[in-house]
């Protein structure tokens, strides 16, 4: 008979852990910075107190589309305003009567003078997600001279999106919103079982900013050989899964938990350490436990209210185990990994065994992510918008 081990409770990362209470910092700034770069499409900036003539700004890429992983999609289009604002057309027309009526006499065929739209150099364009809460801008573009900008897609990780392109106000003219239009990168597997088979370890919408990459480190005593390879296909398959990204930052002495799961001692302050340890080492590595993770939350103030978001964490494992340094079924570092990340990231166990978040490694445990698991790494990851 097999005994199976358990993967530690990831119940670790919710209230046990300490909720730390830090002044703003850069990443709030940068936080506070997205939240206010998506005001409502077709505003108008206040800042003349002149009502500014319209943008336009087009996207060349209509309806959905469905691409692989990883596809290379390159959006484009062209910002466009009246020539001169609205007034100095107008001034213009008035200047050149004599020559309009004349060159009307004349019988040219081409004159007119309506403002014609003109390309719109430098502006801030910026590919924004919609998300629960809103549009949150994922990368920003400028223009170039001849007003027209390209931005790639994120195709890296699952899900259908909706996106749209938003063009800044420019001081002349408006700010404009293209048509929402949506991109599917398709799961290349059957996913197995419920995408409603996922817990979130806390009841708030708790989670790791998904717009920078976050760092993380290596402890290597008692680290197995070979294993960072698989902790990086390990990490690629938690990107595609949820979008964010990480970032190997170099080696650490820390082991997590190790004094106390309220102890953040030797972990990073921004970012998460993977280390190896005895049971005896980090008191919850007992029994048939072969890792414990989780993270640390903090609150930062946004406008008027709180928003907690995950800024260290740590991931141990029960150096007595002997897992197989690589990718695949059962006792590997690599399905250690892949499913202790969730933990990392603020996800719990679900009582789903086909997915990867069930509490217990059998034999036959899975190489891929279940639909539940996906699910539930997409609702901590980018799709929520950037914090
Ligand atoms: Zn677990």
């Amino acid at each position: 008979m097999n005994r199976f081990p358990r993967l530690a409770s990831g119940a670790l990362a919710a209230a046990a852990l300490v909720a730390t209470v830090v002044p703003a910092t850069a990443q709030s700034a940068a936080a506070a910075d997205a939240a206010g770069a998506a005001p409502a499409a077709g505003s108008t900036s206040a800042s003349s107190g002149v009502t500014l003539p319209p943008t336009s700004v087009s996207v060349s890429l209509r309806g959905g589309r469905m691409v692989g992983l990883n596809s290379r999609l390159v959006i484009g289009g062209q910002v466009k305003a009246p020539a001169g604002g609205v007034l100095s057309a107008l001034d213009r027309m008035l200047s050149g009567a004599t020559t309009t009526v004349s060159s009307l006499l004349a019988g040219a065929s081409s004159v007119t003078e309506l403002p014609a739209p003109t390309p719109v150099s430098a502006a801030r364009v910026s590919l924004q997600l919609k998300t629960p809460t809103g549009w949150s801008s994922i990368a920003t573009v400028p223009t170039t001279a001849s007003g027209t900008y390209a931005v790639a897609v994120p195709t890296g990780f699952y899900g259908t999106h909706t996106w749209r392109v938003l063009s800044a106000a420019t001081g002349t003219s408006t700010e404009q919103a293209t048509s929402p239009f949506t991109v599917g990168v398709r799961v290349p597997y059957a996913a197995r079982g419920s995408a409603r088979s996922y817990a979130r370890l806390s009841s708030g919408d708790v989670r790791w900013n998904p717009c920078a990459p976050i760092p993380f480190y290596v402890n290597r005593a008692g680290m197995p050989k070979n294993a960072l390879p698989t902790i990086m296909a390990a990490m690629q398959k938690v990107h595609e899964a949820s979008g964010l990204t990480f970032r190997f930052s170099g080696y650490s002495n820390g082991v997590p938990f190790a004094g106390g799961n309220s102890s953040r001692s030797g972990m990073p302050n921004y970012g998460f350490t993977i280390a190896w340890a005895k049971p005896q080492q980090a008191g919850e590595l007992r029994g048939t436990v072969l890792a414990v993770s989780g993270s640390w939350s903090r609150s930062t103030q946004v406008g008027s209210s709180r928003r907690a978001e995950y800024f260290s964490g740590g991931m141990v494992i029960d150096r007595t185990e002997k897992l197989k340094s690589r990718m695949g079924k059962g006792k590997t570092l690599g399905y250690v990994v892949m499913h202790e990340m969730g933990h990392v990231l603020g996800l719990g166990h679900t009582a789903d065994a086909s997915q990867m978040m069930a509490p217990t490694v059998t034999a036959r445990s899975y190489t891929q992510y279940g639909a539940g698991d996906l699910a539930g790494f997409a609702a901590v990851g980018l799709a929520g918008g950037c914090l």
